[in-house]
Formats: C-alpha cells, sequence, structure tokens
C-alpha cells in the first residue's frame, strides 16, 4: 500500500484536527484528545517552529481556514508562502479548504474570497463541513489525486491542468 504524507496547515482552532479525524473514523469530536494525532499517524501543524520540518517531509498540503474567521483566512497566506520557500517549487500538490460552512450564518469569508485566492495560487478550492462531513471525502480524494499526478513523469503539466480544471 503507497503511503501518502499529507500535512494539514492553518491557524489554531479552524478544524485541521476534526477534519482529519472526521476522514479517518467518520465521526465528529467536539472535543479532540491529541494522543490520538500519533495513532492515525496523520501530521498536524502544532508549533510554528516545527512547521519547516512537516513542510519538509510532506508530499500534499491541505491548506485550512475557518470560513467563520476572518483572521484565520489571513493566516494562511504566509502559510502557503512558508510551503513555497521550503519546497522551492511553485507546483506543490496544495488545496486551500474553507471549513465550517455549516456554520453559514456566521460566515466572514464569503466563497468567492477563497475561490479568487485559490485561483491565484492554481490550487483547487473547497469548502467543507468536520461536523456534517460535507466534502471531506472529497477533500482527501483530491489532494491524493494531485499528489499522484505529481509522481508522474510530466506530473508538473497534469497537475496544473487538474488545477485549472477546477
Ligand atoms: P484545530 O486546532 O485546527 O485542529 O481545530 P479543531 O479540529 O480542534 O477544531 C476546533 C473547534 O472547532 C472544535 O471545537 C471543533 O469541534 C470545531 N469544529 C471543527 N470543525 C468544525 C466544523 O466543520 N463545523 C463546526 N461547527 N465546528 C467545527
Amino acid at each position: 500500500m503507497r503511503e501518502y504524507k499529507v500535512v494539514v496547515l492553518g491557524s489554531g482552532g479552524v478544524g485541521k484536527s476534526a477534519l482529519t479525524v472526521q476522514f479517518v473514523t467518520g465521526s465528529f469530536i467536539e472535543k479532540y484528545d491529541p494522543t490520538i494525532e500519533d495513532f492515525y499517524r496523520k501530521e498536524i501543524e502544532q508549533f510554528a517552529s516545527m512547521r519547516d520540518l512537516y513542510i519538509k517531509n510532506g508530499q500534499g498540503f491541505i491548506l485550512v481556514y475557518s470560513l467563520v474567521n476572518q483572521q484565520s483566512f489571513q493566516d494562511i497566506k504566509p502559510m502557503r508562502d512558508q510551503i513555497i520557500r521550503v519546497k522551492r517549487y511553485e507546483r506543490v500538490p496544495m488545496i486551500l479548504v474553507g471549513n465550517k460552512v455549516d456554520l453559514e450564518g456566521e460566515r466572514e469569508v464569503s466563497f468567492g474570497e477563497g475561490k479568487a485566492l485559490a485561483e491565484e495560487w492554481s490550487c483547487p478550492f473547497m469548502e467543507t463541513s468536520a461536523k456534517n462531513k460535507a466534502s471531506v471525502d472529497e477533500l482527501f480524494a483530491e489532494i491524493v489525486r494531485q499528489m499522484n499526478y505529481a509522481s508522474q513523469p510530466n506530473g508538473d503539466e497534469q497537475c496544473c491542468s487538474s488545477c485549472a480544471i477546477l
């Protein structure tokens, strides 16, 4: 079985743990137990100082903000810059995700703002809910698809065309 190293980045509280646990176990936990992290061998950025190391080892990146928190949307931009800096490459498999779409009434970041940023970065964009499982499986399927493209000969090109279609 092939192993995929996916790094989930985003500021605290955006739902990185909840999305990953929802994908792996199919359940939503209001309160997250950090010890579960090791058990599922998922990589979740916790400390900024560790981020370079996570990025170096990562093959695919899920950049998450909370769409009910404008600040978290601003926070994601330097994280993307850091990925490009560490990887020294523009075409890293990557997805931009606005999480907590179930909280539509409290939205602070419009769909259009998220979409525009993803277009600037030439990567796919999705709005998800770890709570009601909206687009969670699709999110992980898409990042795996991108990593598969990137690992093929001429993977760059195929990754770019996949981004363009989305
Ligand atoms: P992390 O710090 O990015 O790992 O964030 P967590 O996964 O720990 O989530 C922070 C809080 O937001 C927790 O109370 C979660 O239950 C909640 N949360 C995460 N995802 C969602 C979501 O999609 N919808 C709602 N309503 N709450 C969420």
